[in-house]
């Protein structure tokens, strides 16, 4: 009972001793993968940063004026806005 144990750590020991050696290809292999996950953690960081601080987009309407060419907004519920220049009704602009 106490020998068979003995001879199992015994085994255990021999293995865990054996010098650890990696080959350069593998070391290189293991450098890029390590660079490339990096790479990876901070574009995934900085596009949820840029996410976050980018402002709400608006629902509002955009218009252009036909007449004058002036760009303006208006609630999004309007479907024809008058033109805050010269008082032309415009239909909102589709995207
Ligand atoms: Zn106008």
């Amino acid at each position: 009972m106490v020998h068979t144990a003995d001879a199992g750590s015994q085994r255990d020991r021999d293995a865990a001793s054996k010098p650890i050696t990696m080959s350069v290809p593998a070391l290189i292999l293991a450098y890029v993968v390590v660079l490339l996950a990096a790479l990876c953690g901070l574009g995934i960081y900085s596009e949820l940063r840029r996410r976050r601080f980018e402002p709400m987009p608006s629902e509002d309407h955009i218009f252009r004026c036909r007449r004058c060419g002036y760009v303006y907004t208006d609630d999004p519920d309007v479907d024809r806005s008058r033109c805050t220049q010269c008082g032309r009704m415009n239909e909102a602009i589709e995207f």
